[in-house]
């Protein structure tokens, strides 16, 4: 039953989202929609069209695979037979836990590698997004695994030695262990961890630091450090991002937006990223994760040592490790249903920040024409299918947030 259940939303959610994917590709349209005409020419539009493509053949291509490769362990027995292989090697069921969930994530990481390195070599590289080396995909990987092992051996260092300790009952303790866990990372992802991937340096006096810090004090927007990534050395694609709490905010500009926007538009993208802050959206969504954390766990002390959640995946030792895993697909058509429904929140608030940056900069056009710049040397999809923003986009699409910003009713334009 549990894992029929399971199978069917799995499957099911693996065909609508294929059935999305080639709905987007079936709406992609030969002619520039009205927002756009002038900016596109004929070709380059064209262009945009092929890597949609590209990147829609890749996506279907790798989730297929992703849970084909689910469905072939499971159906071969493999919850089981890496339980009993593990616990035969005789060591502390705390050790054999942590060994099992490590021996998964590493599959999981394994299959996925090829589908990156297809799509950073040959989808990127033929569209000239690429920048990345041989080396530093390599190094990046390297890093990648070992922040995420040293994330992955903390949670279930934690989690998993109070609940083999005090039993299933300490479970609002593992919760808060684990809310505190992604507040720390939140601060440290930043400070640490990107450091370690990229270059900050100090945004140099100028014109756009000038414009920026007054924007900045006009609003009364505590902002600490204005810095420059150098975004450049692995993809031309631009980017800026707000990090840090209360009094410590730090703004990062991609080297690569910079590059390639005049002041006035690189004002009114920060402006937005100040209208997600402003907005409270920052703190909605920082509040919405612990508690979604927090329902499941709730669940998860309900199932997690659930007789047949085990006996659904054939796994006849009942423990508290692979329970997490067990869970962990259980719980996926939550998972799904609750991204849909934050997606739409986001979209909402990106709608919200897009207005604050125009009021705030009291013209809308900078960030339309931004938008416009941005979408264009992203070769993004102009008109995807309202399926596929249903199920997966966290931004609106552009012409739809442009056709909002020129509709505003601003009180004094220019
Ligand atoms: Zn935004």
């Amino acid at each position: 039953m549990i894992a029929g259940f399971i199978i069917c939303v799995l499957v099911g959610y693996q065909l609508l989202d294929t059935i999305a994917l080639l709905l987007n590709l079936r709406s992609l349209k030969e002619e520039v929609p009205a927002e756009f005409a002038g900016i596109y020419d004929k070709s380059e539009y064209r262009r945009s069209q092929q890597y949609s493509r590209a990147k829609a053949h890749l996506e279907m291509i790798s989730s297929t695979v992703m849970l084909a490769a689910l469905l072939l362990f499971w159906g071969l027995n493999g919850f089981e037979r890496l339980d009993v292989w593990l616990r035969g090697l005789g060591w502390h069921p705390f050790w054999t836990g942590i060994l099992y969930v490590a021996v998964l994530a590493a599959a999981r990481e394994l299959l996925e590698l090829p589908i990156e390195l297809y799509r950073t070599f040959v989808v990127e590289t033929r569209f000239g997004f690429n920048r990345t080396s041989w080396q530093t995909f390599l190094l990046d990987h390297l890093k990648n695994w070992a922040i995420a092992g040293v994330i992955l051996f903390g949670f279930l260092a934690l989690v998993l030695g109070l609940l083999q300790t005090f039993g299933i009952q300490i479970w609002p303790v593992a919760w808060l262990v684990t809310a505190a866990i992604s507040i720390l990372l939140t601060y440290l992802a930043p400070t640490v961890i990107l450091p370690l991937f990229f270059k900050f340096q100090p945004l140099p006096p100028g014109e756009l630091r000038d414009a920026v810090t007054g924007y900045c004090q006009r609003l009364n927007f505590p902002l600490r450090d204005l810095l420059v990534i150098d975004g450049s050395r692995r993809s031309s694609k631009a980017n800026a991002f707000f990090t840090g709490f209360g009094k410590n905010k730090r703004v990062a500009l991609y080297d690569t937006l910079i590059n390639h926007h005049p002041v006035p538009e690189l004002v009114a993208v920060l402006a937005h990223e100040v209208g997600h802050y402003k907005k409270q959206h920052v703190l909605q969504q920082f509040i919405l994760a612990q508690v979604s954390l927090f329902l499941a766990f709730l669940l998860a002390s309900f199932c997690i040592t659930w007789p047949a959640l085990f006996a659904a995946f054939g796994v006849t030792h009942i423990s508290y490790y692979a329970g997490l895993v067990l869970f962990s697909l259980l719980i996926q058509p939550l998972g799904i249903l609750f991204g849909i429904a934050t997606y739409a929140w986001s979209r909402h608030h990106e709608y919200e920040a897009d207005r604050f940056a125009a009021e705030t900069t009291g013209d809308s056009s900078p960030l339309e024409e931004a938008l416009i710049r941005l979408s264009k040397d992203t070769l993004h999809n102009l008109t995807p299918h309202p399926l596929l923003v249903g199920l997966r986009f966290t931004h609106p699409p552009v012409p739809d947030r442009v056709r909002a910003l020129r509709a505003l009713s601003l009180p004094a334009p220019h």
